[in-house]
């Protein structure tokens, strides 16, 4: 699902020796997004529409799109138990999809799903950075030495890992906005976990340019625009 040099692919696609590709693109007759190919080492994306002597030989869409995941849906493709998020997803690729990083079982809000592995690979690279943005309730109120620990990361023991500066805004000390750049194992739960404060919900309200429309009640969804595909990748 990566990206391959023209003349390779058509050498696979059409079972063709070097010399009859080289010929094919003498000849003008390879179309690659509706531009006559010149160069054998052009790239063919998963998702290039490619033409060769008027005939399709791919035509891939990507779809990217954006859910209000509900409390107990999982976040995965299949479970055998409980409904899963791409069970929410009413139309025909729903079955291409792949979730792009994961909310807990009882988490409700923004999900981001797509069949192209590209974009989601990015935006879930560590080294991308992408914030997201949570807003929690608490059973205790956050005090400021909880936001200090977070602002400078925490240990976690069980990965030997130090988490990433967490901002935190937050007026009422019991309903707090996060914004993280990773995403641990259920990471929040456990900062808050590590001062004896529970999490009583947790709701995901944006990643990176992408913000959960307010229009989508719980279990919507809706494809992302062109602007928010291009700003998160
Ligand atoms: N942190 C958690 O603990 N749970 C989530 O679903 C997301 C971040």
């Amino acid at each position: 699902s990566t990206s391959v040099r023209l003349d390779r692919y058509l050498k696979k696609a059409l079972s063709l020796a070097r010399a009859e590709v080289q010929l094919l693109l003498a000849r003008g007759e390879v179309f690659l997004d509706g531009e006559c190919a010149k160069d054998i080492q052009q790239l063919v994306g998963e998702f290039t529409q490619v033409v060769v002597a008027g005939r399709l030989l791919q035509n891939r869409q990507p779809h990217y799109i954006q859910l209000h995941k509900p409390p107990g849906i999982v976040s995965a493709t299949r479970d055998h138990k409980h409904k899963t998020v791409i069970d929410l997803i009413t139309a025909d690729c729903a079955a291409e999809l792949h979730l792009v990083g994961r909310l807990d079982f009882n988490s409700t809000g923004l999900v981001l799903l797509t069949n192209d592995g590209r974009w989601s690979r990015r935006l879930t690279n560590p080294a991308s950075g992408v914030e997201k943005h949570y807003r929690v309730t608490l059973d205790k109120p956050i005090t400021p030495d909880i936001v200090a620990a977070f602002t400078k990361g925490m240990h976690f023991g069980f990965e030997d890992i130090i988490t990433r500066p967490v901002r935190t805004s937050f007026t009422d000390p019991l309903c707090v906005d996060l914004y993280l750049h990773e995403g641990r194992y259920h990471q929040i739960k456990r900062m808050f976990g590590h001062f004896q404060i529970t999490v009583l919900s947790l709701h995901r309200l944006a990643i990176g340019n992408v913000v959960l429309d307010s229009k989508l009640a719980e279990g919507e969804w809706r494809a992302l625009t062109a602007a928010e595909v291009s700003g998160l990748g």
